[in-house]
């Protein structure tokens, strides 16, 4: 069903009312990533395993991204040491603006053929599932998501509901093409009295397939799935692809490795060459620009993969 069109790359905040038009505690987001992941995925060539992991990861950061109130980054990361190493997803969030994303993977490229014959949990099983976040303002913060169940999906609501104490349910698709997901989340404040609406609106969510995720456009979405139930859908958040990179943070990133090994590598190579991970952009530093990092002494706000 691919033919059909897909939604527009956006974000969509969508509430349940009750009948008298009052908010109920039941929040959700819809997500559509297609030039959003395409684009951030044009400098890889990746085994789909992973390109699929990464768009699921994406439309997750998205989803996870706007139930919080800040501006910052979200990272989600995941690490391995078999034939997967790294899958970084980054979601900035710049408050009634939207949605900035990029994504990248590292893997062990003598086994790229033998990747695709394992499912992506096969290939997480012993890794490590972080998840960060670094708000512009504010201390980050780090948590640890435990790598149990059938899909990045479920490892993600455990975590939510046993870290975080909210009770979250996530659906997600990347078909390697486009990615597209759905959040549901209810309140801590919702009562007793509410627990069958929670119940109610996630039987009804589950019969969500991968083909209405992905082409389905969110109005027809929720009343497709949510007849009976008064949703009010708000205004779509843009999404992007974005790089944060610069040859600044590149810098940092020189300047904590220390003049010993800057000074190694210039010694070796003449140059010190970075390439950005996430957009493949390039970075070159001699002598004279290598010099200048290290003597300037800039407080340097610790980070996670920020170049
Ligand atoms: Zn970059």
């Amino acid at each position: 069903m691919s033919s059909m069109t897909n939604s527009p790359d956006a974000l969509n905040h969508f509430l349940f009312e009750d009948k008298l038009n009052h908010p109920t505690p039941i929040r959700g987001n819809l997500v559509h990533l297609n030039q959003t992941f395409t684009l951030a995925m044009q400098h890889q060539t990746l085994p789909n395993v992973l390109k699929i992991a990464l768009g699921e990861l994406m439309a997750a950061s998205a989803l996870l991204s706007a139930t919080l109130k800040m501006d910052g980054v979200l990272v989600l990361q995941l690490q391995s040491k078999g034939a997967l190493k790294l899958l970084v997803v980054e979601c900035s969030q710049v408050l009634n603006f939207g949605l900035h994303l990029r994504a990248t993977a590292k893997w062990d490229e003598t086994l790229t053929t033998e990747m695709e014959s394992f499912t992506f949990i096969e290939l997480v099983k012993h890794g490590q599932f972080v998840i960060t976040l670094d708000p512009q303002e504010g201390e980050p913060y780090q948590g640890i998501v435990p790598i149990e169940g059938e899909s990045i999906a479920q490892m993600l609501q455990n975590y939510m509901l046993r870290s975080q104490q909210i009770d979250t349910s996530l659906w997600l698709h990347c078909d390697g093409e486009s990615a597209s997901g759905m959040l549901l989340q209810k309140l801590p404040s919702l009562g007793e009295l509410d627990a069958d609406a929670w119940n109610r609106v996630n039987i009804l969510a589950d019969t969500v397939t991968d083909d209405e995720l992905q082409n389905l456009a969110p109005e027809t979405l929720l009343t497709r799935l949510f007849s009976e139930e008064d949703v009010r859908l708000f205004e779509a958040k843009p999404t992007q692809f974005r790089c944060s990179c610069s040859k600044a943070k590149v810098g940092n990133m020189l300047r904590m490795l220390g003049a010993d090994e800057v000074n190694s590598i210039l010694a070796e190579q003449g140059l010190i060459e970075v390439n950005c991970d996430f957009c493949n952009k390039h970075y070159s530093f001699d002598a004279v620009d290598a010099a200048q990092i290290l003597a300037s002494s800039d407080a340097i706000k610790p980070s996670v993969a920020k170049h």
